[in-house]
C-alpha cells in the first residue's frame, strides 16, 4: 500500500470551498490592484537590473534572516521560525493543490511521509512556538520599539495561531477516524488525535472534524483576502522590497538633473519614485530603525519608523480620496509641513543607522534629503545656523570663517608638495585635506600627523592647498544640490588639470563624497581613507609603531566610514598594531550598530535646540567602556566627542580623544628610526 491520504475526507459539497476561494481571490486582487495603481503614480526608477545579485541578497535576508539575527537575536530567531513555518506550510498546501486539483500525484510514498507529514508537522509546531513568543514579546515584554499597539497586531497573531491549531485538530481527527496507518509520521497531529478521541468519541470526532474543516477554511480564506487591506501586506511587499533594493553605492544620494527637472526636491507624493512609494508599504513596523536613530534617542521630533508610516498613511489617504486636479507648483506643499514637519527633516544627521537596521531595506535618508531639497532650493527655508554655512560655501568654497588663503596655514613649516607650486612634479597620491583638516584648529594637528606619517613612510604625496574647495558634502546633505554640484564640478576640473588618480583623505565625509558621488558627475578616482592607507603602510613594514602610553582604547566608528563604506577593520587593526594597546568595544553599539556622534547631515554647523545632545549620548557609551583613549577617524566626530566626553565623564577620568593618525604618530615617535618628519 502506497502511503498517502484522502484530501477531502469527511467533506461534502466541496464546490462551496472553490466558490469561496474564487471570492477570496477577487477580494485580494481588488485590494492588490489598488496598491499597484498607487505605486504606479511614482516617477520611474530602475530597480530590476542585476537579478542574480538581487536574488542572492533576497535569500540572505529571508532564508537566513541576516539582518534580523544581527540585533535583537532572540526576536530574530523566533521570526526565523515564523518565516520558515509560513514557507513550509504554504509549500504543503501547494502540494495538495498539485496532487488533487492538477491531478499530478506527488502526495504519496516517501515524499508524503517525510515532507507532507513529518516536515510539515515539525514546522507547524515551531510556527506555533514562534507565534507564542511573538505574543509574549508584544504583550508581556513590550519593548518600546513595538509601541503603540495596533488592534491588528494581536488579531493577526491570534488568527494565525487559530489556523495552526485547527489544522492540527483536523489532522488528529482524520488520523483517528481513518485509522491512518501512517499517523505516527505526523507526531503532533497524532497526539492531538488521541486526546480528542478520548474527549469526543467517534461520532463526536466526526462532527468536530466537519465543523473544524469549514471553520479552518473560512479563517484561511479570510486571512488571504485581508492581506492587501491590513498590515499583512508586508508579507508580500517586504521580500519584494529587499529584491528591489538600491544596488548603487550606499553613500551616493540620488543625483538631481538640475537642467531638466521641473521641481527642485520633493514636495508632493507623486514626485517620489515608484520605488519610494513601494517602500512605504513594506514597513513591518518592527521599530528597529527607531532604536538606533540618534535623533530619536535624543528626543528630537524624528522617528524613522513614523516618518515612513506617516508617508504611508498620506499615500493611502490621498489615493482613496477623489481625483485631485494636477498639482500647482504655486500652492503650498501638501506633504512637507502638513505630513512631515520641517523640524523632523532638520533632525536627521543622515547617519544611515535606520537603513542599516531595517530588515526590509527601506530607504529613509534619500527621502529626507529630497524633501530638504524642496525646503532649501524651492522655499529657501532652513535653520538660521545654516545660513552662514551656505553663504560661506557659495562665496569662499568652504563652510568656515576665514578666507581660502588660510587653507595653507597648517603646512607653512612642513615641506609638502603643493601642486600649484610645482605642477610638473610627479606624486603617487593626492592628500585631500578637507575644510576641517585645513581650517579647524583641532583638526589641523590631525592633518599634520597624517602628513608627517606619510613623510616617515616615504610616500610621495601632494596637496592642493588653496585650490582645494569643499567637496560639497554638507551642501548635499543639507539639501542644496545645486551648490553641491557646483563645488563638485570645480574640484573635478582641478583634479583633471593635475591628472589626479588616487586621493587620500582623513575625513570620511570627503571620502564618501569623492568616492561615491563624484562619479555621478564624471569624476572617477581611487579614493582611500587614511585608516586604510596607514594600516597598509604598517602592514607592509613602512611604518613601525612602538609601544606608547595609549592604554585602553575604544574606536568610535564614523557613520560615513563604517555604515556608508563598510570600513570597520582597518582602524581597529591600526590601533591593534600599537604594542601593548588594549582595545575595547561598546557592547551592542559598535561597528554597524555604532551610535552616531551627531555631527553629520549639517549638524556640525547647527545647535541642537531640542532634546538631549546626541554627542553626549554617544560619549556616555564610549566612556562606559573605561577607555583611556577614544580614537576617532573623522574631524566632525572629533569635535562632537571631545566636547561630549568632557561633559559626561566623572571628574578626573576624562579620556583623551585622538584621531587614529595621532595615535600612530605617537607610536612612531617612539621608534627613533622612524620619527615623523625625518
Ligand atoms: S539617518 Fe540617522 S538620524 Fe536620520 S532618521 Fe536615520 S537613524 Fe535617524
Ligand atoms: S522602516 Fe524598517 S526598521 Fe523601521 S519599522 Fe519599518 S520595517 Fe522596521
Amino acid at each position: 500500500m502506497t502511503p498517502t491520504r484522502e484530501v477531502f475526507f469527511n467533506i461534502r459539497h466541496v464546490w462551496v470551498m472553490y466558490a469561496l476561494f474564487a471570492v477570496t481571490l477577487a477580494i485580494f486582487s481588488y485590494g492588490f490592484c489598488r496598491h499597484w495603481q498607487r505605486w504606479s503614480r511614482g516617477l520611474p526608477a530602475s530597480r530590476t537590473d542585476r537579478p542574480w545579485q538581487r536574488l542572492q541578497g533576497l535569500l540572505r535576508q529571508t532564508a537566513a534572516h541576516d539582518r534580523l539575527l544581527k540585533r535583537y537575536r532572540a526576536a530574530g530567531f523566533f521570526h526565523l521560525l515564523f518565516f520558515w513555518g509560513m514557507v513550509i506550510l504554504t509549500a504543503g498546501t501547494t502540494v495538495v493543490f498539485i496532487h488533487n486539483d492538477l491531478g499530478i500525484h506527488i502526495m504519496q510514498g516517501a515524499f508524503y511521509l517525510y515532507f507532507q507529514s513529518l516536515t510539515l508537522n515539525i514546522f507547524g509546531a515551531l510556527f506555533i512556538v514562534a507565534l507564542l513568543a511573538a505574543l509574549v514579546q508584544r504583550y508581556v515584554a513590550r519593548p518600546s520599539r513595538l509601541k503603540p499597539d495596533h488592534w491588528q497586531d494581536g488579531l493577526i497573531l491570534i488568527l494565525l495561531l487559530t489556523i495552526l491549531l485547527t489544522g492540527f485538530i483536523l489532522q488528529g481527527a482524520r488520523i483517528q477516524l481513518t485509522r491512518d496507518p501512517w499517523g505516527a509520521w505526523s507526531p503532533v497531529g497524532n497526539v492531538a488525535g488521541s486526546l480528542l478521541a478520548r474527549l469526543f468519541g467517534v461520532d463526536g470526532l466526526r462532527q468536530l472534524h466537519l465543523f473544524t474543516w469549514w471553520f479552518h477554511m473560512a479563517l484561511v480564506f479570510g486571512f488571504i483576502a485581508w492581506i492587501p487591506y491590513s498590515k499583512l501586506m508586508h508579507l508580500l511587499t517586504a521580500p519584494a522590497n529587499i529584491y528591489l533594493r538600491d544596488l548603487e553605492p550606499r553613500g551616493a544620494l540620488p543625483l538631481l538633473d538640475i537642467e531638466k527637472t521641473e521641481a527642485l526636491g520633493i514636495s508632493r507624493l507623486e514626485q517620489f519614485s515608484w520605488k519610494d512609494l513601494f517602500d512605504l508599504d513594506a514597513c513591518t513596523e518592527c521599530g528597529r530603525c527607531e532604536v538606533n536613530c540618534p535623533a530619536n534617542i535624543s528626543n528630537k521630533p524624528l522617528s524613522p519608523k513614523w516618518l515612513i508610516l506617516d508617508l504611508q498613511k498620506a499615500s493611502r489617504a490621498e489615493h482613496a480620496a477623489a481625483p485631485t486636479p494636477p498639482p500647482n507648483p504655486e500652492e503650498p506643499s501638501p506633504l512637507v509641513g502638513p505630513v512631515i514637519r520641517e523640524e523632523t527633516l532638520w533632525s536627521c544627521t543622515t547617519c544611515r543607522a535606520c537603513m542599516e537596521q531595517c530588515p526590509v531595506m527601506i530607504e529613509q535618508v534619500p527621502k529626507i534629503v529630497q524633501m530638504r531639497r524642496h525646503l532649501v532650493m524651492e522655499r529657501a527655508e532652513f535653520p538660521d545656523d545654516l545660513q552662514g554655512v551656505i553663504r560661506s560655501l557659495e562665496a569662499r568654497g568652504h563652510p568656515y570663517p576665514g578666507s581660502s588663503a588660510s587653507r595653507s596655514d597648517w603646512h607653512k613649516d612642513l615641506d609638502v608638495h603643493v601642486l600649484s607650486d610645482k605642477p610638473g612634479q610627479s606624486f603617487d597620491v593626492l592628500l585631500w585635506v578637507g575644510c576641517a583638516g585645513a581650517m579647524n584648529d583641532r583638526s589641523k594637528s590631525v592633518t599634520r600627523a597624517v602628513a608627517q606619517l606619510l613623510q616617515a613612510a616615504g610616500v610621495r604625496f601632494a596637496i592642493l592647498s588653496r585650490e582645494e574647495k569643499c567637496t560639497g558634502d554638507p551642501a548635499r546633505r543639507i539639501g542644496h544640490e545645486f551648490l553641491f554640484q557646483q563645488l563638485a564640478q570645480e574640484n573635478i576640473a582641478t583634479f583633471d588639470r593635475y591628472g589626479v588618480k588616487k586621493i587620500l583623505t582623513s575625513c570620511p565625509h570627503c571620502f564618501n563624497t569623492l568616492r561615491n558621488e563624484y562619479p555621478q558627475l564624471g569624476g572617477n578616482y581611487q579614493v582611500i581613507h587614511h585608516s586604510e592607507f596607514l594600516q597598509e603602510l604598517v602592514a607592509s613594514g613602512r611604518l613601525r609603531p612602538e609601544a606608547t602610553a595609549l592604554g585602553k582604547v575604544v574606536f568610535h566608528d564614523p557613520c560615513y566610514l563604517g555604515r556608508y563604506n563598510q570600513v570597520y577593520g582597518a582602524p581597529r587593526q591600526l590601533l591593534d598594531s600599537v604594542p601593548n594597546s588594549q582595545r575595547a568595544e561598546v557592547p551592542n553599539w559598535s561597528a554597524r550598530n555604532a551610535l552616531c556622534c551627531g555631527g553629520g547631515g549639517g549638524f556640525s554647523f547647527m545647535e541642537e535646540k531640542t532634546g538631549t545632545r546626541m554627542s553626549h549620548n554617544r560619549s556616555r557609551q564610549l566612556v562606559s567602556t573605561g577607555a583611556d583613549t577614544v580614537a576617532v577617524g573623522c574631524p566632525f566626530c572629533m569635535t562632537m566627542l571631545e566636547d561630549g566626553v568632557k561633559t559626561v565623564s566623572p571628574e578626573g577620568q576624562t579620556p583623551r580623544v585622538l584621531d587614529i593618525a595621532e595615535v600612530l604618530a605617537q607610536a612612531i615617535m617612539q621608534n627613533p628610526a622612524q620619527e615623523p618628519g625625518r
